[in-house]
């Protein structure tokens, strides 16, 4: 049987938009910072993308600046600085908060969350803004967003891994992190990614004409038509975030008892490819840190798995995983029942 991924929030497959540009741009032989016709060939790949990037995210009167992952965009903003977040943020922007509002604090808050899906208001006075989980699957755009900065991520929206963007109003000051050649404007040194970066602009556009199109409508269908399933035949399911804004694409969910961990190495068995509400780099599985702030036990924390779906997900595969998965759950039930 052929695997079935269920995994888009981890990372999206590659857009053929984002492959296309990025084997053109394997032929370029300049470097961008080069004044001669080979560098001006390498410097307009990455100025097309950045124009592509900025059109997608609604960014008039912003600047942009590439770096290798939203992870590193976050750092560029928040390390050293006094921001503030709440337990629900993503690692690479809480390692640098504190979680203690204080006067003079600026707010980091996400969008989306990668685990629920959950979106939530982000005011315009918040000063940093991570749209890595909901730029190309809801409307967003940076301009009418007001917030000063945000930050994108090329693999969750079908561009490359290893290429993201810091989008920030003209005018904002962002102190390099990384120094030297002075690239991207003195904000990120370094010789630029300009085949990462090319694909990061295709996918980026491709994203946004989908989006347009209303293709997350059909996801967000296949997506409730599978949890309704899921809920008729496991009275005691509990889905999170679900009556509340939320990804059109994520389900994430728990039988209390039933180990995220086990669930999770079932179903790769079984041929589906989902995630554990956390995982960390080693592969280790823990209990979900958000669902531990959002109020849920430790044991529920701990059972959680998501479900994370995109375009090209048929209804007959989320209906092959919730089979695979049900038969599962009938098995825990009976050990639970010491059958
Ligand atoms: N923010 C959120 C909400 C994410 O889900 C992720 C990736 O999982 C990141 C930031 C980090 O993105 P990147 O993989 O580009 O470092």
């Amino acid at each position: 049987m052929s695997r079935v991924y269920l995994d888009w929030n981890a990372t999206a497959p590659l857009r053929p938009e984002a492959r296309a540009a990025m084997i053109a741009a394997m032929d370029c032989l300049g470097n961008p910072s080069s004044v001669h016709a080979e560098g001006r060939a390498a410097k307009s790949i990455v100025e097309k993308a950045r124009g592509q990037v900025a059109e997608a995210v609604g960014a008039s009167g912003a600047d942009i600046v590439f770096t290798s992952s939203a992870t590193e965009a976050a750092a560029l903003v928040l390390a050293g600085q006094n921001y503030f977040s709440s337990d629900l943020e993503h690692n690479c922007v809480s390692v640098w908060t504190g979680d203690t509002p204080q006067p003079l604090k600026s707010v980091a808050q996400q969008l989306a969350n990668n685990e629920t899906g959950e979106i939530y208001d982000v005011e315009p006075a918040t000063g940093f803004c991570d749209a890595v989980q909901a730029f190309g699957k809801i409307p967003y755009a940076f301009a009418w967003s007001g917030v000063e900065r945000a930050i994108i991520s090329s693999h969750k929206f079908g561009g490359p891994k290893g290429v993201g963007a810091l989008i920030f109003k003209q005018g904002i000051e962002v102190e390099a992190a990384i120094k030297g050649g002075g690239q991207e404007m003195g904000r990120r040194s370094g010789t630029e990614n300009v085949i990462g970066i090319a694909g990061m602009g295709a996918a980026a556009q491709a994203a946004a004409k989908e989006l347009a199109d209303g293709v997350w409508q059909i996801v967000e269908q296949n997506r409730n038509v599978f949890e309704e399933r899921l809920l008729n035949e496991v009275p005691e399911l509990i889905i999170f975030s679900k009556d509340g804004p939320r990804l059109p694409n994520t389900s994430y969910f728990a039988v209390k008892g039933w180990k995220a961990e086990t669930q999770v190495m079932q179903m790769d068995l079984a041929g589906f490819a989902v995630s554990a509400g956390s995982a960390c780099s080693s592969g280790k599985v823990k209990a979900s840190r958000v669902l531990k702030a959002m109020g849920y036990d430790e044991i529920t924390a701990g059972s959680a798995i998501r479900v994370s779906i995109g375009p090209s997900t048929s209804a007959a595969e989320l209906d092959s995983f919730a089979d695979a998965w049900l038969k599962e759950y009938k098995r825990f039930k009976a050990r639970q029942e010491g059958k």
